[in-house]
């Protein structure tokens, strides 16, 4: 994708046109994959109206210069999305380039005791909308937007070659309404047992949660495993039990899940009786993580390790300024069943609550106490990149205070 190589004029016949503003095409330029329905000139507009999602068209200056290329989404207010900023077709040839680079991208994870990751991820591996996850030798793939669900069968014939050659003998699809497709391959029988830095657990990958686990916290689960050993631990919004887990086989002394889906501590115990830990030896609550927040401070209770990790509060920009006034209430109430002493680890997905806002609600303020520390602030591991310029696409923060 080198710069200064985008021609004058494309080659390519047929071609549909999109002429943007120029505000929109400097950001292309700085390599954000988006483009607004409001950054399309008037005239486009109508071009685009009788595009099909799936189309691919050239995204062009007002004199007509091609800029990218991206593939169309008419009805969304996401109205493309930007493959390449060459003059080549986006077609099965480079979804599988994009394949291809992305996994090469992934050879240390692979290399690692662990065989549940992201293989592509979308935006960030410069393949907007399209993501494939791995458990095992089975794939997941989810497709966000119509643009790339309208090619859902060329991306496929594209990325399967790749895939076998990893050894991944089934290719699922996981929709919008999380449902699942078998797309080559066949439907696992049952959760899939994994390996996550040597600490086996099992994924649900047809019913689960996204694609089965949520893999971007994969390295911050490892890192509360390490701080673990001898402790009492509280995991809140805790899902399949991963930071449970890796507490749990790193020797802490009890280890409480929290979560409001009752169903998903079943696959927290198999993921324990997995990893060789008797799960009748923790404790596992389905509750509302403010309400036991609320009962365990009037009864006194306090944890060595809190880890939180709400799902977004945020799905918009309006709703914001709500989000942190509920990252505040929720990192008080961790604060106030704190052991002395102890570490508290808070998580955020919420992809328009930046970094900065987020530690707005970690501040002696927020946790009315004045000796908490702010150790680390990470974010998601090699195999979830991001673009520079799309902050849309740096969703997760995780700050560890002691
Ligand atoms: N920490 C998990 C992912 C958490 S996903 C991991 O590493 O895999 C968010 C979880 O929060 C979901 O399982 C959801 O059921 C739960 N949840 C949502 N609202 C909740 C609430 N008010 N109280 C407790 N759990 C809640």
């Amino acid at each position: 994708m080198a710069r200064g190589n985008a021609p004058k004029n494309s080659d390519l016949k047929n071609d549909k046109k999109l002429v943007l503003n120029k505000g929109a095409l400097a950001e292309i330029e700085r390599g954000h994959p988006w483009i607004w329905r409001g950054s399309i000139s008037r005239e486009s507009i109508e071009d685009l109206r009788r595009m099909a999602a799936g189309d691919e068209a050239a995204l062009v200056t007002q004199d007509r210069h091609v800029v990218a290329r991206a593939i169309v989404d008419p009805d969304s207010p996401i109205s493309a999305r930007v493959w390449t900023m060459e003059d080549e077709p986006i077609d099965e040839k480079l979804i599988a380039a994009r394949m291809a680079r992305a996994i090469a991208l992934r050879t240390r994870i692979a290399e690692t005791d662990t065989n549940a990751y992201r293989l592509l991820h979308g935006e960030g591996d410069r393949a907007p909308g399209v993501v494939v996850d791995r458990y095992a030798d089975v794939a997941v793939l989810r497709l966000d937007g119509d643009g790339v669900r309208a090619r859902k069968d060329s991306i496929t014939r594209a990325i399967e070659p790749i895939l076998r050659e990893l050894g991944i003998g089934t290719l699922l699809q996981r929709g919008r309404a999380d449902e699942t497709v078998v797309l080559f391959g066949e439907l696992p029988k049952g959760p899939i047992a994994v390996r996550e830095h040597g600490v086996p657990f099992v994924a649900d990958v047809v019913r689960g949660q996204k694609t089965g686990a949520f893999l971007d916290q994969r390295e911050n689960r490892r890192r509360v495993g390490a701080m673990a050993k001898g402790k009492s631990v509280l995991n809140l919004f805790s899902y399949a039990g991963g930071f449970s887990l890796h507490a749990a086989t790193n020797g802490a002394k009890k280890v409480t899940s929290v979560d409001i889906a009752g169903a998903a501590h079943v696959t927290a115990q198999e993921s324990f009786k997995a990893a060789g830990v008797d799960p009748r030896a923790h404790d596992f609550v389905t509750a509302d993580a403010f309400a036991f927040l609320e009962n365990a401070k009037r009864q006194g209770k306090s944890w060595d390790l809190i880890v939180s990790d709400p799902p977004s509060f945020a799905p918009n920009e309006k709703s914001k300024e709500r989000a942190l006034a509920a990252y505040r209430s929720l990192h008080k109430a961790c604060a106030a069943v704190l052991a002395p002493g102890g570490t508290f680890c808070a998580a955020s997905c919420s992809s328009h609550v930046d970094a900065r806002a987020f530690l707005t609600t970690l501040d002696d303020a927020a946790l009315g106490r004045h000796d908490l520390r702010l150790v680390a602030l990470y974010g998601p591991p090699e195999d979830h990149p991001t673009l520079a310029a799309f902050p849309e696409g740096q969703y997760l923060k995780f700050a560890e205070l002691a």
